[in-house]
């Protein structure tokens, strides 16, 4: 029987996750699709899916989710957020693959590094307790500054702040985890002569557009840059392996998520 899998969300319908679920479910010959589920009465949702066989849990539902799970893992425990559920035999067991994802995108060790997270939202939370988890120095600067506390000292950060805050601390790497800047390109957080003098590697997480007012800047500065699709897919990848116990067509999906992002 076609197994059943879907990406939870609220909006759901702009999500990149059918074509590279769908991609690797073709190209690794498994019997599956993958839908959209628009949906506004999470517990009903979860009651009546149990016949599902997995789900991916994007906004505004990866914190909401966790108390109908039946198995959180350590790592959703921690974050307090899911974004991915395994579904068998009607039991939903959680586990979050957005930490693991963003280090892969960022694919170099952190140990030591001093790193600057800018959000403290449910993306940021995540990040932070990777890059935590690996080693590195991370200050924590948010809009709402109690939430940057609350985040840094939960996760033992070496500081917090508001965003105009950024000035005060040096930083290998800069990861822009806000949502600012999605709808308008003019929201930008960072001066540009703060990128020229301490010139880090900038991760801007957001992927549409892929490359951000932000990141534009600071390519033009001579910064390294890294685009948020990265760590999209590769949080996607180990949902996949979640699922399945084996090595996703990595190839595939990020070339049904690069011809979707067009
Ligand atoms: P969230 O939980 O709603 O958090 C939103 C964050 O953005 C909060 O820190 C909020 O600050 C801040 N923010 C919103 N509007 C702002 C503005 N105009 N100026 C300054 N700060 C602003 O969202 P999320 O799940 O963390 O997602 C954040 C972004 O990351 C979204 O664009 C999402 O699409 C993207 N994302 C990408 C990936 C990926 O795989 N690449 C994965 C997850 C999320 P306050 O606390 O002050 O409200």
């Amino acid at each position: 029987m076609t197994k059943v899998y879907g990406i939870l969300a609220h909006p759901a319908g702009h999500s990149l996750s059918p074509a590279m679920f769908n991609a690797a479910f073709d190209a690794s010959g498994i019997d599956a699709e993958y839908r959209i589920f628009d949906e506004a009465d999470l517990g009903r949702f979860l009651e009546l899916s149990r016949d599902l066989s997995g789900l991916s849990v994007s906004l505004p539902y990866k914190e909401k989710v966790v108390e109908h799970l039946n198995f959180v893992s350590e790592d959703v425990k921690a974050i307090g957020a899911c974004n991915t559920v395994k579904i068998e035999d009607g039991r939903l067991s959680g586990f979050n693959t957005d930490w693991v994802g963003f280090l892969e995108a960022l694919a170099r060790p952190v140990s030591g590094l001093r790193v600057v997270v800018l959000g403290a939202g449910g993306a940021a939370r995540a990040i932070v307790y990777g890059l935590v988890k690996e080693g590195a120095k991370v200050v924590v600067l948010n809009r709402t500054v109690e939430k940057a506390k609350k985040l840094a000292e939960e996760f033992s950060c070496e500081g917090f702040g508001g965003l105009p805050d950024l000035s005060k601390f040096e930083c290998d790497i800069l990861v822009q985890a806000t949502s600012a800047g999605v709808s308008s390109r003019s929201d930008v957080l960072v001066d540009v002569e703060y990128l020229k003098r301490v010139r880090p590697v900038v991760f801007d997480i957001v992927y549409k557009p892929l490359i951000t007012l932000l990141l534009e800047t600071a390519r033009n500065v001579g910064c390294e840059i890294i685009t948020g699709e990265k760590m999209l897919l590769n949080q996607a990848v180990k949902q996949f392996e979640i699922w399945f116990g084996r090595e996703a067509p990595k190839e595939v999906m990020r070339g049904a998520l690069v011809e979707n992002l067009k």
